[in-house]
């Protein structure tokens, strides 16, 4: 059996989080560690935590309070809490009181120095605490371990500069930092030559990318640089602000045989007074403007957003003009959630004086997403009959006679699968068969139009 150590991150929240992880494992890689199958294989667990909502802090204060029998039971294992939660005073609090079986902290301004921090753990007897209040340099070069099969993330901004008055990620996150093009090209052309060919690159804020460059750059220009990287078929953007999204983005993504025509425009909510509070910067009118142009210049686009409900103070005629907003938009699909007040934030202090009670915070939330579900399920009717071209992901979790696929505009498509034949991580056509509110279901109609990737890895993860 290896005598090399192993380790097991559990990661909770966004892309940008599971791209932090793979950075982290790519250094306990060099430092060599190797993965656990579990954290009860695991010597060091890290907790990779998410800020953004209390239920997600939830689950992460539950993991580590479970975590506390498997150190009494291995009391060399080192536990480690990284990641947004780290950043919050109440966090390191709450472990001091409650978690001492945690060997470190460390917030999301210095995980590039996790060997040091893993060293100083090591040594001392008490939990060993660094988080930095706020971001240094840009750090390039840093290894990491891609986790996912065939999609392949890159980050091209950290940090977010927008402050919407609910939100807590300018306070985990701290301000924008845009990486230079040329070392985000020659990542994707890394990546390219290893053979992703599904690219997404990411940022909080994606579209403010470049604004604090010198020269001056956008997401437009780098999209359109990434586009030249041969080997890269789809290239993806996540999240961008509706704000930020210029007329450049979108005539680039009309013009581009690559840029996926996928849209993603978190609206937050519908009425003018709870866009304002928010601080969102544009109107009901103007969101619904930008939707407008976006779908004159790329008419085959699907939509998609996310909305806040029972934000403070929010009226039945505003939650009203919400629903108004997805009615006249029809999105493909939309992440839909309740309120969640989070501390430092102006909205947590109104939440104090005028929260929307529980139950009709609940109430919306269930309306909105009979809404949703019922147009979802209306825009997937429309493609049956349709021929798409998807990527094989993996699969299907659910069954093994299914392979997960995803279009260009982030549908996903399941196709019978053939078990003699290996088609992961290729391009296939397929005809659309049948629409969920959630998948379509599909039958390949033609040959892989991708070579099999160099790249194939026989364990990819299921969808
Ligand atoms: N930067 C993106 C934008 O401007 O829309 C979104 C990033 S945020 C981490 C992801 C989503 O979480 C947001 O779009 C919002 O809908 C939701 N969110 C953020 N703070 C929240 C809060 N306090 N309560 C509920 N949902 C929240
Ligand atoms: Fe949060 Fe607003 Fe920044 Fe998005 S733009 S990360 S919602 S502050």
């Amino acid at each position: 059996m290896s005598q090399q150590p192993r380790y097991f991150i559990k990661t909770y929240g966004c892309q940008m989080n599971e791209r932090d992880s793979e950075i982290m494992a790519g250094q306990l890689d060099q430092m060599g560690y190797q993965p656990a199958a579990s954290d009860r294989d695991a010597d060091l667990i890290v907790i990779n935590t998410c800020a953004v909502r209390g239920s997600a802090e939830e689950h992460a204060f539950g993991y580590i309070g479970q975590l506390r029998q498997l150190k009494d039971e291995r009391p060399g294992m080192t536990l480690a809490v990284a990641g947004c939660m780290a950043q919050e005073a109440g966090t390191i609090a709450w472990l001091k009181k409650h978690a001492p079986q945690v060997d470190l902290v460390f917030g999301t301004h210095n995980m590039h120095q996790l060997p040091e921090m893993l060293d100083r753990a090591a040594e001392s007897d008490e939990m060993v605490v660094d988080v930095w209040q706020s971001a240094g340099e840009v750090v390039e070069h840093l290894p990491s371990r891609r986790k996912d099969g065939v999609r392949a993330f890159v980050n091209i901004i950290y940090g977010c500069d927008k402050f919407c008055t609910y939100c807590i990620v300018p306070f985990t996150r701290g301000r924008e930092r845009s990486r230079e093009m040329e070392p985000i090209i020659e990542e994707v052309r890394a990546l390219a030559d290893e053979g992703y060919q599904d690219i997404t690159v990411l940022g909080q804020n994606v579209n403010s990318y470049g604004h604090d460059l010198e020269p001056a750059r956008d997401l437009a220009d780098l999209l359109v640089e990434l586009e030249k990287v041969d080997g890269v078929r789809w290239l993806r953007y996540t999240t961008p602000h509706p704000r930020d999204f210029s007329q450049k983005l979108i005539d680039a993504i009309a013009d581009s045989q690559k840029i996926t025509r996928h849209v993603h425009l978190p609206v937050q909510a519908g009425s003018n007074p709870i866009l304002k509070r928010m601080n969102r910067k544009y109107t009901k009118e103007a969101y619904l403007d930008l939707i407008e142009r976006v779908k004159l210049k790329i008419p085959d686009a699907s939509l998609t957003t996310d909305i806040i409900v029972g934000f403070p103070g929010e009226t039945e005629a505003d939650f009203e003009e919400t629903l108004d907003v997805v009615r006249r938009v029809r999105y493909d699909s939309a992440f839909t959630f309740i309120y969640s007040a989070r501390e430092r934030t102006p909205a947590a202090r109104w939440e104090g004086r005028d929260p929307v009670p529980n139950q009709v915070k609940k109430d919306r939330l269930n309306r909105l997403m009979a809404l949703q579900y019922q147009i979802s399920l209306e825009a997937n009717e429309q493609l049956v009959g349709k021929q798409e071209l998807v990527l094989v992901e993996g699969v299907s979790k659910k069954n093994d006679r299914v392979w997960a696929c995803r279009t260009h505009n982030n549908k996903v498509v399941l196709i019978d699968r053939d078990p003699a034949e290996d088609l992961i991580d290729r391009f296939v056509p397929v005809r659309i068969t049948g629409a969920k509110t959630f998948y379509l279901t599909g039958q390949q109609a033609g040959r892989p139009v991708s070579p099999p990737s160099p790249r194939r890895r026989v364990e990819l993860p299921m969808v």
